[in-house]
């Protein structure tokens, strides 16, 4: 499949706008920029549309009804893919990792006022075994979960659409490869020069989408990719694998190796989507000085690691950067995010007037 002749449907808001950040560029001395996926239009933004874009023309051509997809509870695919299916008359189902909570919040908030079914897998009875022991029993449980949950959909007579985690098929990549082709058109047009643009490399659809069009397009360019959780070098070769992957099957033709690709680790925090105070300052950083809320899951780090790659000397001065917002926020308001950001922005002395 040639990626000039791939159809999509436009689901989200484009383009996205970019622009400069005043007060920081000001701050640290370098041109900073942002290009805003936070802005893509529907259940509050964020990148998972683009892929959908491609994923969901797909799902229709196939004359599927359901969207199934898979994630964390706080999952932000899961809200696009419910938003997508809620504006396009199909049903959206969500696998979930983890046992049901008692209480929603965040996220889950926002996949039930869409209509989204949820569905969670209850792990405790091997959440403490030995990690390959665990690694097994999870993808048991996946595969019993999702033949279960296809038959009652089949059952009712419909027909499943099936998304990877994240949306990062190499179909779905198709959305950020030419994302790269919209941010290479708008600098033109603004007459900027990014040399490198940040972003989060989570189930690497965005990295690998923007690595591959950059290229592709000669869009000037290099996206640097921060981790959002510790990989091992087998799960690292397994993304590797899935950026060739999306270059054979977009017919790009692009040879991807590794020592090419700009993928820091040093970023992550504590762990993935474990509320992280260092990350946190970054947040609060940014809305102090831009009026632009991040998440704490991705683009708290991804910011992070822009910051501190500059403050290191891995960026010199000279060269323009652009931070991508992909969104995410919803997840502030999830349980664990916002209990730590109440205990250090919430004391005990708010001012109170009283007649
Ligand atoms: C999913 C997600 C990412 C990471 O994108 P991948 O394509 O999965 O690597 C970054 N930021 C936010 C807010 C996300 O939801």
């Amino acid at each position: 499949m040639k990626l000039e002749n791939m159809e999509k449907i436009t689901t989200g808001f484009y383009n996205t706008p970019i622009h400069k950040l005043e007060n920081l560029s000001k701050k640290y001395g370098i041109n900073i920029y942002i290009k805003r996926d936070d802005l893509t239009g529907y259940a509050t933004g964020g990148n998972k549309l683009r892929k959908l874009d491609y994923l969901l023309k797909d799902a229709l051509d196939k004359e599927c009804t359901v969207l199934l997809t898979y994630g964390g509870q706080q999952t932000n695919h899961g809200r696009l893919t419910a938003a997508v299916a809620a504006r396009f008359g199909l049903k959206c189902g969500i696998i979930m990792d983890g046992p049901a909570p008692k209480k929603a919040s965040g996220n889950l908030i926002l996949d039930k006022m869409m209509g989204a079914d949820l569905f969670f897998m209850d792990d405790t009875s091997f959440k403490d075994e030995k990690p390959d022991v665990k690694a097994d029993k999870y993808k048991q449980l996946v595969d019993k979960t999702t033949a279960e949950v296809v038959k009652m959909y089949e059952d009712q007579g419909e027909k499943v659409y099936m998304i990877p985690i994240g949306g990062s098929s190499p179909l779905g990549a198709a959305g950020y490869v030419m994302a790269a082709k919209e941010i290479k058109d708008q600098l033109e047009e603004m007459k900027v020069k990014i040399d490198y643009v940040f972003t989060g490399f989570g189930s690497v659809g965005t990295y690998g989408g923007l690595y591959l069009g950059a290229k592709y397009f000669n869009a000037g360019f290099e996206p640097i990719g921060i981790s959002i959780s510790h990989k091992n070098e087998e799960e690292l070769q397994e993304k590797i694998n899935y950026i060739q992957e999306t270059s054979d099957y977009l017919e790009l033709g692009i040879d991807v190796s590794r020592d090419d690709l700009w993928i820091e680790e040093g970023y992550v925090g504590i762990s993935y989507n474990i509320p992280d105070p260092v990350t946190r300052k970054y947040m609060y950083m940014m809305a102090r000085e831009e009026a632009i809320i991040l998440d704490a899951c991705y683009t708290g780090k991804v910011f992070r690691g822009m910051i501190e790659m500059i403050q290191e000397g891995k960026i010199s001065k000279d060269k323009n950067v652009m931070l991508l917002h992909t969104g995410g926020i919803p997840g502030i308001f999830s349980d664990s995010h916002s209990q730590a950001m109440q205990e250090e922005l919430w004391g005990e002395d708010q001012k109170e007037f009283k007649l």
